[in-house]
């Protein structure tokens, strides 16, 4: 397809936020829409390499709300555009073994009961209980909530990126934004090495690149790349269908059932900023350890396989939504490792921004841009 030489919109990613944005956007009428990938497919970036979990389960009330509209819309994904994506309940499990993690999952229980959201409070022995194959003698405290699961995230982007185009608007792959024209205060056009779209509203949906997108048009963006890995195991017949998607808290240490074995990953809090998408070995072998002293039966397995994709970590944890000071230059990007999930509401909501200057569905504007520079972020505590 050739690239458009005007658009309304030119979203630049195709990863989660970009599709669901697109499509939002062309179920509220809007024709003249192009998404713009720069790889050969879309939904290679962070979302094609996460882990697809899906949680209510987080420490902010404006986070639980997120999941509150997203999770539904990844229950009912195929009814809206004909796309199945594995919805699995198989819930998740936070496990807290030091008496501060203990009591902030109590509070945060309480929060989600509040707002709705049926998590359980757990303490050290039912996390044992439920958990017999695990070694989690140390356990104070677990939090489970049996509506967390697992989505698959090639099926999300893919369904908005062909429902998109089914109500007429336009993605391209190959097509990588190289600048971003700006006349006195204003967007005028996005530079791509196939030409350039003449418009007046961009949306910056990419990713951990969208520092990069920020400063083609002169709008900083503290959003920094991080490199987070995993790898999966051959066949476990001793892991049950219903394990959950466990988490060790205090190592960033994750396990759920991935086919007929686990995916296994931990975040290297010593990670330095980067675009690095390669696999650290070292790493991974401290990562596997780790794994090892927590489910023994390890022992036995042989590693399927691995990679590598980034975090878009903002200093607050939360995703930053909405305008900038150059008019038409909006932002959906940042959700700091836990964005996937909340792909879809985030899509619909910046629908919402771009076409009737307000947030409807959930109201996240004090996500801003501005917040950072005002002092009004608010911490994300569940970053695994
Ligand atoms: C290892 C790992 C595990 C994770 N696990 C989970 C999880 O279990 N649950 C969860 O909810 N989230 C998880 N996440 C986070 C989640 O993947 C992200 O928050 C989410 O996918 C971000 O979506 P996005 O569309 O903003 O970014 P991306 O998916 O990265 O999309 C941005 C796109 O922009 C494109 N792009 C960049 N620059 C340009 C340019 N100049 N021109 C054109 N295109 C460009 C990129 O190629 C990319 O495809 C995980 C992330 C990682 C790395």
């Amino acid at each position: 397809m050739d690239t458009p030489k005007t658009a309304d919109i030119v979203i630049v990613g195709g990863g989660v936020m970009g599709a669901s944005a697109a499509y939002h956007l062309a179920k509220r009428g809007i024709k003249n829409i192009v998404l713009l990938e720069k790889e050969e497919f879309f939904g290679t970036g962070a979302t094609g390499r996460c882990a697809g979990g899906v949680r209510y389960q987080f420490s902010t009330e404006i986070n639980v709300r997120l999941s509150m509209e997203s999770l539904p819309m990844l229950e009912c994904f195929r009814d809206e555009t004909g796309q199945d994506v594995d919805y699995r309940h198989c819930g998740y499990l936070l496990v807290a073994t030091n008496d501060v993690d203990a009591a902030t999952f109590r509070h945060n229980v309480q929060m989600q009961n509040r707002l709705g959201v049926q998590t359980e409070f757990l303490s050290g022995e039912e996390v044992r209980l439920r958990l017999p194959l695990m070694r989690f003698e140390d356990a104070l405290a677990g939090t489970f909530n049996q509506k967390d699961g697992l989505v698959d995230p090639n099926s999300v982007v893919a369904g908005y990126v062909s429902a998109a185009q089914k109500l007429g608007g336009k993605a391209l792959t190959r097509a990588e934004v190289t600048g971003i024209r700006v006349r006195g205060d204003a967007v005028e056009a996005v530079e791509t090495a196939q030409g350039v779209i003449q418009t007046r509203t961009v949306l910056n949906a990419a990713g951990p690149w969208a520092g990069l997108i920020g400063e083609m048009a002169g709008v900083p963006i503290p959003i920094v790349p991080v490199r987070r890995q995993m790898f999966t195991t051959n066949t476990l017949k001793e892991i049950p269908d219903d394990f959950p998607f466990v988490i060790d808290f205090a190592q960033s240490l994750y396990f759920h059932r991935e086919g007929d074995g686990l995916l296994i990953g931990m975040s290297n809090q010593n990670e330095k900023p980067g675009f690095d998408q390669s696999v650290d070995e070292d790493f991974e072998m401290e990562n596997f350890e780790a794994a090892l002293a927590r489910l023994p039966l390890l022992e036995r397995c042989s590693r399927a396989s691995h990679w590598a994709g980034l975090y878009e970590v903002t200093p607050d944890a939360h995703p930053i939504f909405g305008g900038s000071h150059v008019k038409g230059f909006t932002i959906c990007a940042g959700f700091s490792g836990h964005g996937f999930m909340h792909g879809p509401v985030a899509g619909k909501l910046m629908a919402e921004y771009i076409l009737d200057g307000t947030f409807s569905t959930v109201d996240v504007s004090m996500l801003d841009l501005a917040r950072f520079a005002e002092e009004r972020s608010i911490k994300e505590y569940n970053v695994v």
